[in-house]
């Protein structure tokens, strides 16, 4: 465990899975976790973030979670770099310990939002597993009443190929904050200088032509039956996130906040 707890020791600072906002809206009650699925660049980064201000519960990627393991060089990123590199994804079994640790920090009990996890059914198998019976509760409900409450929202974020292909090749970071840009499409003030911080932006190793073929391929393999898992369990909600930033955040909140009535009113 003292290794796996290295993976995940600046998890919680880490820029994607940034702990929630202070002064978010809504911190008293019990959102559950929210499970963000779609392509690479459909903006589940984007999104997550939004939700992390509006709800005030944490974003958990887990590229973050692999990309921070890769820069301090520990063992799973070690394993990790090349496989990221290539655009394919990390075994399933490297990433359940970095997940489970990650989900019980106590940041999570009032919930979560899932970014980039799960991305293959046995993943989904493996989280509905661990949602029944770890507690998020720890308030001295029963083992799983929580989780019994808290089945997870899904969210599928639907793009045009074309449309994600301008994401990810425009696709620029602030090493120092975390907020992203788009050149084609959210171009920073000044060219490649972040808006906040005036920091020199970056380009993500795998946002290059060749790699991003690679994980489209991933996703549309591995990772498009996990929305197949979740719409058998009727758990599926698909958003047209091929609208301004904007207007995908306001579906994602109204999706949640159907959801977060009937938790809280005890379904
Ligand atoms: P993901 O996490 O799904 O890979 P990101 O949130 O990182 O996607 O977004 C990919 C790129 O697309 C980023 O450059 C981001 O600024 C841009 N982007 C995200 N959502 C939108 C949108 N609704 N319209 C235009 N550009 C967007
Ligand atoms: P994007 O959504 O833009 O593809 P992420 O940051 O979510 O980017 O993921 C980057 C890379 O990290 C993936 O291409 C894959 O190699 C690895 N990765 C992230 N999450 C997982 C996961 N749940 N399972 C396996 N590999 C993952």
């Amino acid at each position: 465990m003292l290794g796996a707890e290295r993976y995940i020791r600046d998890g919680n600072t880490g820029k994607r899975s940034s702990m929630a906002n202070e002064s978010a809206n809504d911190t008293a009650q019990m959102i559950g976790p929210v499970i963000l699925l779609g392509p690479p660049g459909a903006g589940k980064g984007t999104q997550s973030r939004k939700i992390v201000d509006q709800y005030g519960i944490p974003q958990i990627s887990t590229g973050d979670l692999l990309r921070d393991n890769v820069s301090r060089g520990t063992e799973l990123g070690l394993e990790a770099k090349a496989i990221m590199a290539r655009g394919e994804l990390v075994p399933d079994e490297l990433m359940y310990g970095i997940v489970a640790l990650r989900l019980r920090e106590c940041d999570c009990e009032r919930g979560f939002v899932l970014d980039g996890f799960p991305r293959t059914p046995a993943q989904a198998g493996w989280l509905d597993a661990f949602l029944e019976k770890e507690v998020f509760d720890k308030s001295g409900n029963p083992k799983n009443l929580a989780a019994e409450k808290c089945p997870p929202v899904v969210i599928q974020l639907l793009v045009d190929y074309n449309q994600l292909l301008l994401r990810l090749t425009g696709r620029r970071s602030c090493p120092t904050c975390g907020r992203l840009y788009n050149i084609h499409l959210q171009p920073p003030r000044v060219d490649e200088l972040c808006d906040l911080d005036g920091s020199k932006l970056v380009i993500r190793d795998d946002d290059r032509r060749e790699v991003i073929a690679e994980r489209l391929e991933a996703y549309e393999t591995q990772t498009k039956p996990v929305a197949d898992y979740y719409r058998l369990q009727r758990r599926l909600v698909a958003v047209n996130a091929d609208r301004p930033v904007a207007d995908v955040t306001a579906q994602i909140f109204s999706v949640i906040d159907r959801h977060k009535q009937d938790r809280n009113h005890g379904c």
